[in-house]
């Protein structure tokens, strides 16, 4: 059997134990579709592979080889690519994959494994929901095959309804974004990098009063705990990067009211509201985001000030 239809009957397989319902069905579920999934990113290396080359791109070791006049890279050992290589190589051979849905499926995924309960159903829909997204885009723009000719009737009319039922509930929680209180536009923007830490699910509902509940498993946040989340969830990569490279984060601890909600670009915390001034009153330079303490100076001027006194 050729990759793909693997790819397309861990898929099938996916559908009928989300049909079955029951627990462990349903965590069998997740785990066939996303299997599913990752075999049509196989596919797309191996017809990528040089011919000749032991589908050197499939494989996770590669290793140089002389033939004749010239090197050739041939895969070596049974061990295909895990997920982060088949990234890195997508990203050099210029194949477009919406990861940050596909990062969502891997979450539900490692939520359900760990804690399901039968309140997660949204969480299971939004991911069978994103993979049937994933997979038809890319069944179609890299694998150049009609995704609906692929696919029985019953799975096909299957992910259609799992995907409009997710895709009211989302467009639901979109808009009630604009219910979240807060003056920084930073979060307002990055809202939707949300979701939530219990199951997984990005159907996250903003009420009235800023507070939001998970529409899959019901979890609530208070109003300053929904920003503070947002902030996290949108910053923490960025924030990673940047200190690993030796710069500043773009997020941190606010000097008034101390949640992790400060955003540097807009000199506001996104909780409290609180403003400070990016520029030392004495010497005028920037001052450096870990001195930021609400006093206007850099660390060196209050030093230097508490010694004049
Ligand atoms: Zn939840
Ligand atoms: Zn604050
Ligand atoms: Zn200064």
């Amino acid at each position: 059997m050729s990759i793909l239809q693997n790819a397309i009957q861990a898929m099938e397989c996916g559908i009928e134990d989300y049909g079955m319902g029951t627990d462990s069905r349903l965590k069998s579920a997740i785990r066939n579709v996303h299997a599913g999934v990752l075999l049509l990113f196989k596919q797309k290396l191996s017809q990528l592979s040089p011919q000749d080359s032991d589908e050197a791109l499939l494989k996770q070791k590669v290793m140089p080889e002389i033939a004749g006049s010239t090197i050739v890279w041939r895969g070596k050992g049974e061990k295909t690519v895990d997920v982060q290589s088949i990234r890195e190589r997508f990203a050099s051979l210029d194949v477009s994959v919406d990861w940050q849905a596909f990062d969502a499926i891997n979450r539900i995924r490692n939520e359900i494994e760990h804690y399901y309960t039968t309140a997660n159903n949204k969480a299971i829909q939004e991911a069978i929901a994103k993979s049937f997204a994933i997979a038809s885009e890319f069944l179609t723009t890299q694998l150049q095959v009609d995704p609906k000719s692929q696919f029985s009737q019953h799975t096909w009319d299957v992910f259609i309804d799992v995907k409009d039922v997710y895709q009211k509930e989302k467009a639901n929680c979109v808009q009630s974004q604009t219910n979240i209180d807060t003056e920084s536009d930073y979060v307002r923007e990055n809202a939707d990098a949300m979701s939530c830490d219990a199951c997984g699910s990005d159907l996250i509902f903003v009420d009235g009063h800023g507070g939001a509940q998970c529409r899959s498993c019901s979890k609530r946040w208070d109003r300053d705990n929904l920003i503070v989340s947002i902030v996290n969830e949108a910053s923490w990569y960025e924030n990673h990067m940047s200190v690993k490279d030796g710069g500043d984060p773009i997020t941190t601890d606010c000097p008034e009211c101390c949640k992790s909600a400060f955003i540097v670009e807009e000199m506001i915390c996104a909780v409290c509201g609180e403003t400070q001034q990016d520029q030392c009153n004495r010497c005028g330079t920037a001052i450096p985001i870990e001195e930021l303490d609400g006093s206007g100076f850099c660390g060196y001027c209050s030093h230097m000030m508490s010694k004049d006194d």
